[in-house]
C-alpha cells in the first residue's frame, strides 16, 4: 500500500520534518522513495532578466539542489530505502502531479508549508494544489 513514496521537497524545515514520517513508513512496507525538487521557473524568470544568463543560473540552482538531494538520498539509503532523485524546472505543483503519474506512486508525503511559510496561511499554494488534484493518498506533515 505504501511501496513507492513520492517526496516533493523544497528543502525547507517543514519538508525536512516529513523525512521522519517517511522513515516510519518502512514499517508499513515502504521500499522506494522518489525525491523530487522543482526549480520554480516563475521565480527563475523574475530573477534572470538576461536570457543568456538563464541557463547558467538554472544550472547553478540545479547543482545546489542536487547536492541537497544527494544528502537526503544517502540518509534514506542508510534507512534501507531504494532512492531516486529528480530535479526539474517548471511549476512545482504541475511537476509534482506529473511525477505522481509517471512514477505510479502509492503515497505522496509533503509538508503543509515550505520556504515562504506564512503564518496566516492554512496551506501553502503548492501543497494545496497537490492535495486538490492528486489521485494517490497524501500524508501532509504540518509545521
Ligand atoms: P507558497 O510557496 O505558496 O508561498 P509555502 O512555501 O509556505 O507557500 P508550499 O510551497 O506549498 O508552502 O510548500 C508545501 C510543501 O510542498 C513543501 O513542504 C514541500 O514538501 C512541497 N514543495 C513546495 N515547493 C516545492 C518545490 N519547488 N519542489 C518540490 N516540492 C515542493
Ligand atoms: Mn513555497
Amino acid at each position: 500500500m505504501f511501496t513507492r513514496i513520492l517526496y516533493p521537497t523544497d528543502f525547507s524545515d517543514v519538508a525536512q520534518k516529513a523525512l521522519k514520517y517517511i522513515e516510519h513508513l518502512k514499517y508499513a512496507g515502504a521500499q522506494e522513495v522518489i525525491i523530487l525538487h522543482v526549480i520554480d521557473i516563475r521565480s527563475l524568470e523574475l530573477l534572470v532578466w538576461d536570457p543568456e544568463n538563464f541557463k547558467t543560473i538554472e544550472n547553478d540552482l540545479r547543482q545546489g539542489a542536487m547536492k541537497k538531494a544527494v544528502f537526503v538520498r544517502k540518509h534514506l539509503e542508510t534507512k534501507g530505502f531504494t532512492v531516486k532523485a529528480r530535479i526539474e524546472t517548471g511549476i512545482p505543483a504541475s511537476k509534482i502531479l506529473r511525477a505522481e503519474k509517471e512514477e505510479n506512486v502509492s503515497v505522496i508525503v509533503l509538508g503543509s508549508h515550505g520556504r515562504s511559510n506564512l503564518k496566516e496561511m492554512f496551506l501553502g499554494s503548492v501543497s494545496e494544489r497537490v492535495i486538490r488534484n492528486a489521485k494517490a493518498p497524501i500524508l501532509v506533515v504540518k509545521r
